[in-house]
């Protein structure tokens, strides 16, 4: 198995990771009800998704 000749230095180590970070998920809003909701997901509180109630036993 090949193994690495010389240990990574911080500096390029820190330079490789500085890809990793984390992004926030993007929001959009509900139509029905306002609430923050994934987009291309059906609402979490109404149900609701494009204006059609696509999931049964959510409030409105
Ligand atoms: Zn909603």
């Amino acid at each position: 198995m090949a193994v690495p000749k010389h240990k990574t230095s911080k500096s390029k180590r820190d330079m490789r990771r500085s890809h990793q970070s984390l992004e926030a998920p993007s929001l959009s809003t509900c139509k029905e009800c306002d609430e923050v909701k994934l987009p291309h997901h059906a609402c979490p509180k109404c149900g609701h998704y494009k204006g059609k109630k696509v999931i049964e036993g959510k409030e409105d």
